[in-house]
């Protein structure tokens, strides 16, 4: 796929990805958004998210983000990134379904494909990997570089999970030579958590509980316990690696409740689960080894029904 010829006469063009944006939802959209910028500057590019998190704003084009998005009028392309079209925020989809041109860009391999133009790689760490692999290198410059880079290591936990490839580290290599300060961005966006963030990751720690034989773990957060501590959901990003990291376990449930007997599910695991084969099961998705959903019910509900999933495939392991 190349962007520029999808793009070509295009004067309106709007750049969306998921509900809940993590890094390298909003570092690709932003990329991407820079890019057109550069690229076609008799071009409006619009990017439509909801509010990412604060450590993100110090990425070129944050404050130009439309929450609201009130827009009516149709766009000539329409890119959803790092998401398949029903997952990006409620208020785009009226737009996405009038534009003329619907652009598909993801590595989720849950995604079977959407838009009328689709470039969907399970194997890239990340939709920041792929914008990079898609642009021109020569419009590379120090902003979009971290962009780009804020999506990766988010994505590959700072190039850890294996979803890292050599590619990953050449690319990873490149951007730092745009000169800067990757540690400062790595500590500022990725580890470091707030005073309340690091309360509320204590608590769920604690009331963690782990079952078949200790081989899972499951944790969570109820409204009323977010709301005492005055947390959002962009506030519990990573909580669920640090039950991941526990010894012995081979898949890691987090959950936080969104509505009445509602709960948004983060799936973590290690080579044994297919994590996005159970999230998927349940109308989310996802990765092999990080996938989520959202599901109906009581905590002990949701629990009990993604267990039965995830102990079938630890039973086929022992075979
Ligand atoms: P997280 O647990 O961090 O929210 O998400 C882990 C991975 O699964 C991410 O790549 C995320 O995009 C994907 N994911 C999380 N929730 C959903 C969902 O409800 N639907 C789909 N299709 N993917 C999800
Ligand atoms: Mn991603």
């Amino acid at each position: 796929m190349n962007i520029l010829q999808e793009c070509q006469g295009a004067s309106r063009i709007a750049i969306t990805g998921h509900v809940r944006p993590d890094g390298d939802c909003v570092g690709s959209c932003l990329a991407l958004y820079q890019y057109l910028l550069k690229k076609m500057p008799q071009a409006r590019v619009q990017v439509y998210l909801e509010k990412p998190a604060e450590i993100f704003a110090g990425i070129k084009g944050y404050d130009q983000i439309d929450t609201l998005c009130e827009d009516t009028d149709p766009y000539d392309v329409f890119f959803v990134l790092d998401s398949v079209p029903e997952r990006m925020m409620e208020p785009a989809q009226k737009l996405y379904a009038q534009a003329r041109k619907t652009v598909n860009i993801d590595h989720h391999i849950s995604n079977s494909g959407a838009g009328d133009v689709s470039y969907v790689v399970p194997g890239a760490s990340s939709t920041a990997e792929l914008i990079y692999e898609l642009i021109d290198k020569e419009a590379l410059d120090t902003d979009l570089a971290t962009a780009i880079y804020i999506g990766i290591i988010h994505d590959t936990g700072v190039f850890q999970y294996s979803n890292t490839s050599p590619r990953t580290m050449e690319i990873g290599a490149h951007l730092i030579r745009f000169g800067f300060d990757f540690p400062k961005l790595i500590q500022e966006t990725f580890y470091q958590k707030t005073y309340l963030q690091s309360h509320v990751l204590g608590r769920v720690l604690l009331e963690s509980i782990r079952f078949m034989d200790g081989s899972c773990i499951v944790s969570g957060l109820d409204r009323k316990t977010m709301d005492f501590y005055g947390v959002e959901p962009k506030d519990l990003d990573g909580i669920v690696n640090h039950l991941r990291n526990i010894k012995g376990i081979h898949c890691a449930i987090f959950m936080y409740q969104t509505g009445v007997l509602e709960y948004k599910v983060s799936l973590r695991s290690d080579e044994l689960v297919d994590v996005s084969e159970v999230a998927s099961f349940f109308g989310g998705g996802g990765h092999v080894r990080a996938a989520g959903c959202t599901m109906k019910g009581t905590f002990h509900d949701c629990v009990n029904n993604l267990s039965l999933h995830i102990e079938k495939q630890l039973e086929a392991h022992k075979d």
